[in-house]
């Protein structure tokens, strides 16, 4: 009989987002064997949240014909401080009540009976990148997950680096001093330009100013309430001229970042994902590069660019790695 972590033990990976939380069974190669998304609760608290990633998670391992109680593990990728010793999370802004700390891994543990890790989302969802995806050939990257905020997560030396929990904060690195205000409350980080809430404050803004766009007519025709990534897309698609001003303003703004983490740490690769990123994909990975070329010290050997292969399910995936290192 083969051991829990024996290759080929199955785990559970579960992402967990401001809109929703996706959860998928995978193998120890990377295969996923079932999957299954649910809304994140937009009210309640922590304990809710809980509760509906478990469901997630035991919908997931049925589409896989698999108990929860037979995984090797179950990975998390949450967003806000997640302790990977302790295995709670603190001030996950983004979700309903959860400002103060609450034990996510135990909690889920005994709700599953399998242990349980939890790790920064980006993080991991770049660790899925460099095991399984655009960053296979290298052993030191930067991922940078262009979204409603600006995540970021770095591999040196074949491993991730999360500092003392909070390395990546790539959307946080300063472009401009005394510049825009960031959602963090800050001024001048990159996410502040970048950022999809902060570019839709901005064209907001800009709009009531008189500002000619079509980005609102487009989010109306499309019945939402806030300008998505594909609105966005639309939007330059058509030559717009106020999403191609903003949309312009955050590549400097990702390449100026991207480019002076290269010069600290000097990684071989720069993945670009997150919501954003994937969907405007190649041409604007290139964009990013050329703009991250002015500011490279060494720049007769860029660091290559790739946009995220693993798509939507990349966080899922890169949480179950959690039982692989
Ligand atoms: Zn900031």
């Amino acid at each position: 009989m083969q051991t829990a972590a024996g290759n080929g033990a199955l785990r559970g990976g579960i992402d967990l987002g401001g809109t929703k939380i996706q959860a998928a069974i995978v193998s120890a190669a990377g295969e996923v064997s079932g999957e299954a998304r649910r809304a994140t609760p937009t009210s309640g608290g922590p304990k809710d949240v809980a509760s509906e990633m478990a469901k997630a998670l035991v919908e997931a391992a049925d589409a896989a014909g698999v108990q929860t109680d037979s995984l090797a593990g179950i990975g998390v990728g949450s967003p806000g401080d997640a302790d990977e010793q302790t295995g709670e999370v603190a001030e996950a802004k983004n979700l309903p009540g959860w400002s103060g700390s609450f034990p996510l891994a135990t909690t889920l543990s005994e709700a599953l009976g399998a242990p349980v890790r939890v790790a920064n989302d980006v993080d991991v969802a770049t660790n899925a990148e460099f095991k399984l995806g655009a960053g296979k050939p290298y052993r030191s990257l930067l991922g940078v997950f262009w979204g409603t905020g600006v995540g970021g997560g770095v591999i040196l030396d074949g491993k991730r680096w999360v500092g003392r929990g909070a390395a990546g904060e790539i959307g946080h690195m300063v472009v401009k001093r005394g510049g825009a205000r960031c959602p963090c409350g800050r001024r001048g980080c990159m996410e502040a330009y970048a950022g999809r809430g902060a570019m839709e404050a901005k064209a907001r803004r800009e709009h009531a100013d008189g500002a000619k766009t079509k980005l609102f007519e487009i989010m109306e025709e499309h019945d939402r309430d806030r300008l998505t990534s594909g609105i966005w897309e639309r939007a330059i698609h058509h030559g717009d001229p106020l999403a191609e001003k903003l949309i312009g303003r955050a590549v400097e703004a990702i390449g100026t970042a991207a480019a002076s983490a290269v010069n600290l740490l000097d990684v071989e690769a720069v993945i670009i994902g997150g919501g954003l990123g994937v969907r405007f994909g190649e041409p604007y990975a290139e964009k990013i590069a050329k703009e991250m070329h002015k500011h490279l010290f060494v720049d007769e050997r860029p660091p290559a660019i790739h946009v995220a292969e693993l798509g939507d399910l990349g966080g899922a995936i890169g949480a179950s790695l959690l039982f692989d290192e």
